[in-house]
């Protein structure tokens, strides 16, 4: 549904997507009475939960804590069904909240953003979509989430394939019949692991080809019952207080020990103990070092290990799946029901293609380095994202002097405080690269990164101010504070999409704030707090006073 037609073409603010962050930013400028034009190129809400339909595709986080905090309401009213709960659930609340709030009939979908440029002559945004309107608003937000440009790899032959290829970031609305079908599956990153289970139970064949072994963690997803949803709700204050003081901003108790001062012992009953529970706790939870130190983090690996050898009972399909080449961690843990289960099936195949790499596509199927060939109905790309920069480069952005954002990221994005990139005034980026969003539960570092843009923009129209630009001096320091806190950890380690290794010629830089979405607020409160430190403000006044 395109409103185009009735909408104003001179708006305070155009917001970019309309995922979890993009709806939030647009109910808060409403209620603040700014005027805005949103675009989404999806024909509904949801962003990554609308295109992300495959078979098995759930949160990884769980449901009390994976959702809005900032109306009651919605928190009362909203009944989660369980622990981790399937895409249609998570767009179900994305609906109901956009209708709650009556957000939608200010949303024009279907529409994406071509261009933005920055007019510095009047401190606006001039935004063009493809349905041929040009917007001017004061201020440029993009909630464009950060797995949303979906990376497909340009392999020889794919255009010869002649059966059907799907990619989970990009999944068709209609259910897929894989009955009778040799399947291949390439990818084996959290969409690959989820969908494993859900494709060897419908296909004929399902060969799953592994680039890199990856540590799997059980989600132990189960039911929520009435009594279970009404302790959290009795203990939502206390939950509230300990997942905003979090570094990930989970509500978790975080581990004091050291992996490797504990005895042996001791240290397998904390991983049975919390394995047995499942979810990111294992990982998180269990102790303090094991994603800073490698022989903690040996500890982690080898306890994983040890349990995929138990789970799958080929040796060989053991050893594939164990095939680990980063440390545990460094890549953002999958968390999966039945995976590793799923090779003990007979329909069921690990190719590794670490070393043997896939050479080309044929008609037919899957042809690898070393000449075997695997015959193949259809093919699942479970390859991932150009992740948090890709759907911001793909909207060709020019700040002061037409300088293009891609020019300006050419070896790696750059943003002060994450937020807001210098020489691109009043251009605020929601969960933008820089900032703690990737390692940390989204829902929390959206509210607190639109939070911050709204109180901002409450200031500048109460100041006068028209323009705010982040100054090349604090940005360079912030970029240079993330590479020297990535690097005192293992993360650098993994050619992950955290570091932009997954992508060709992507270049190799830590894309998030290392140390924490709790120190992160407290920056970013501080900065606001000392007058916006950091970004020049401008009014057209000050400057016709001193011209
Ligand atoms: P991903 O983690 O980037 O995994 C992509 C997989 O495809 C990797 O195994 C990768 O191998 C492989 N791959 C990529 N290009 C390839 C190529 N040219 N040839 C062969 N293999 C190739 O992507 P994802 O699984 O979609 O997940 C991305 C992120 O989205 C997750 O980390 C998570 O944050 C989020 N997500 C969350 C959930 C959830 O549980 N809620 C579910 C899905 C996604 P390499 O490792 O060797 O690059």
């Amino acid at each position: 549904m395109n409103h185009s037609h009735k909408r104003s073409t001179e708006v305070d603010a155009v917001i970019v997507g309309a995922g979890f962050s993009g709806l939030y930013m647009l109910h808060r400028l409403r209620e603040l009475g700014f005027t805005t034009r949103m675009f989404e190129a999806a024909d509904g809400v949801g962003g990554a939960w609308y295109w992300n339909r495959y078979p098995g595709a759930r949160c990884d986080s769980e449901s009390h804590y994976y959702c809005y905090s900032f109306s009651d309401e919605v928190r009362k009213e909203w009944k989660w069904s369980c622990r981790y709960p399937a895409q249609p659930e998570i767009l179900g609340y994305l609906n109901f909240v956009a209708d709650r709030l009556d957000l939608k009939k200010d949303i024009d979908f279907g529409t994406r953003v071509t261009a933005g440029t920055f007019d510095e002559d009047t401190h606006d945004w001039v935004v063009e979509t493809n349905g041929g309107e040009t917007v001017r608003a004061r201020f440029l937000i993009t909630a464009v989430g950060n797995t949303s440009a979906p990376s497909k790899p340009a392999i020889q032959g794919l255009d010869d394939f002649a059966g059907k290829i799907y990619y989970t970031a990009s999944w068709p609305h209609e259910k897929i019949d894989f009955s009778g079908q040799r399947v291949g599956l390439i990818g084996t990153g959290s969409s690959g692991i989820q969908c494993t289970p859900h494709l060897a139970a419908e296909a004929d064949r399902l060969t799953v080809f592994q680039r890199t072994a990856n540590y799997s963690v059980p989600a132990r997803n189960h039911l929520l019952t009435d009594a279970m949803r009404l302790e959290q709700e009795e203990k939502h204050q206390d939950l509230r207080r300990k997942t905003l003081a979090s570094p990930i901003g989970m509500p978790f108790d975080l581990p004091q020990l050291s992996a490797l001062e504990v005895s042996a012992e001791d240290r397998k009953r904390r991983y049975d103990e919390l394995w047995a529970g499942g979810g990111f706790r294992f990982m998180f939870t269990s102790f303090n070092d094991l994603t800073v130190d490698l022989k903690a983090n040996d500890t982690i690996a080898e306890y994983i290990g040890a349990k995929i050898r138990d789970t799958v009972r080929d040796p060989a399909t053991a050893e594939v799946l164990c095939d680990f080449n980063h440390p545990a961690g460094t890549k953002r843990p999958p968390i999966d029901t039945d995976y590793y289960e799923t090779f003990n099936r007979d329909n069921v195949n690990v190719v590794s293609i670490r070393t043997n790499p896939i050479r080309e596509i044929m008609a037919d199927g899957i042809i690898l380095q070393d000449n075997e060939r695997y015959e193949l109905d259809t093919i699942v790309f479970a390859t991932g994202f150009d992740a948090v920069t890709g759907s911001i480069l793909n909207m060709n952005l020019r700040g002061k002097g037409g300088e293009a954002l891609r020019d300006k990221w050419d070896r790696g994005p750059r943003a002060y405080l994450g937020l807001s990139p210098a020489g691109f005034p009043n251009m605020f980026m929601v969960t933008g690269p820089g900032s703690p969003s990737i390692l940390a539960n989204f829902p929390v570092c959206i509210e607190q990164h639109v939070d911050w843009i709204a109180e901002c923009m409450v200031h500048m129209r109460e100041n006068g101010i028209d323009e705010i630009e982040a100054l090349p001096e604090p940005e360079d320091a912030w970029a240079k504070m993330i590479a020297e806190e990535a690097n005192k950890t293992l993360l650098p380690l993994a050619n992950s999409w955290y570091m932009g290794a997954n992508i060709p010629g992507k270049p190799r830089v830590f894309l998030a704030y290392p140390s924490g979405v709790h120190a992160y607020t407290v920056i970013c409160d501080d900065v606001a707090k000392r007058g916006y430190e950091g970004f020049a403000l401008r009014s057209r006044k000050m400057a016709e006073a001193v011209s």
